[in-house]
């Protein structure tokens, strides 16, 4: 079962009105420093998205979901980052009210220039996406819808403990992404709305979502909302993949997607969303870490660092 293009919850049908980047070659201006970028070590996220699968299901309300908060949070510590944990309760258009919180690691807090990044955490309760109707209840692993981004952004967290950014980075994870029922928008992102409604005088120069990155067969395009918000950010992820020779990333439009990106942007802030949605087993039972790959996580991360190192 493929869902690209499906009329599904996240995606939205509608044509994104937004010239294709024109793109010029600056491989031979940008490349400066990158002698410095710290090594992304593969099986290292790797590890942290396996350790998070086996935590088990890790929606709102679970056991697992509190054990996974406590691993975060003992995670960022471990590496050094200044964290702080951003508690709230979201009411549901059904009616259920969830206890979320959001957790973030900020590194280099004197500098004034930051660039978040940032993944959700949670993970879907019902898998109603899974080809058999018998299984539509139940919770998904979520290895790539959940653990992939979070993954990447731990193994940077790892790397940041140990090098000092040139710019201030915070890296957020939220919560409550992926908890409501397809057709309900209001209902996702609850984590990244909230978070963009208390930002509290917090201005990031750019704030980069990743969400399903994972996927073995990894191939990232330029999706709808970033395209039109961010072009400029956009256009220098895409050049920084062009130059470190990761074809993974296409030069391609792609639809729009409601993702933790799009709370960001409602606000002012310069963000996009790397994300792959082609990816047979979203909101399956099948969405587990044999279908996510370290080369996937290793392409997002080092574009990520190399990123932040040109700041
Ligand atoms: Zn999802």
């Amino acid at each position: 079962m493929r869902v690209r293009n499906s009329s599904s919850r996240t995606v939205l049908r509608i044509a994104v009105a937004v010239p294709v980047l024109t793109v010029v070659a600056l491989a031979a201006i940008i490349g400066c420093g990158s002698g410095d970028v710290p090594e992304f070590d593969s099986r290292s996220a790797f590890t942290f998205l396996e350790q998070q699968v086996d935590i088990g299901f890790r929606y709102p309300g679970s056991p697992e979901h509190r054990e996974l908060q406590r691993y975060l949070t003992g995670r960022l510590q471990d590496f050094g980052a200044n964290v702080s944990l951003q508690p709230f309760d979201a009411v549901l258009t059904t009616g259920d009210t969830l206890h979320l919180i959001n957790i973030i690691g900020n590194y280099n807090r004197g500098a004034s220039k930051r660039v978040m990044i940032a993944a959700h955490y949670d993970t879907r309760p019902y898998a109603d996406r899974d080809p058999d109707p018998a299984n539509r209840d139940k919770p998904i692993h979520g290895a790539n819808d959940g653990a992939s981004g979070v993954a990447v952004l731990l193994e940077i967290a790892r790397l940041l403990g140990q090098n000092e950014p040139p710019v201030g980075v915070d890296i957020v994870l939220f919560d409550g992404e992926d908890y409501g029922r397809e057709g309900v928008p209001i209902d996702y992102c609850l984590g990244s709305t909230h978070f963009s409604r208390h930002l509290k005088g917090y201005r990031p120069s750019a704030a980069i979502v990743i969400d399903m990155i994972g996927d073995r067969d990894l191939e990232i395009m330029m999706e709808g909302y970033s395209m039109a918000a961010s072009p400029e950010l956009l256009g220098e992820l895409f050049d920084i993949a062009g130059e470190l020779g990761f074809e993974q990333f296409r030069r391609k439009k792609m639809g729009a997607i409601i993702d933790d990106h799009l709370p960001l942007i409602q606000v002012g802030i310069n963000a996009v969303d790397l994300i792959d949605f082609n990816y047979e087993y979203w909101h399956t039972l099948e969405d587990t870490p044999d279908k996510c790959s370290p080369a996937s996580l290793e392409v997002v991360g080092k574009v990520l660092l190399h990123y932040i190192w040109r700041q």
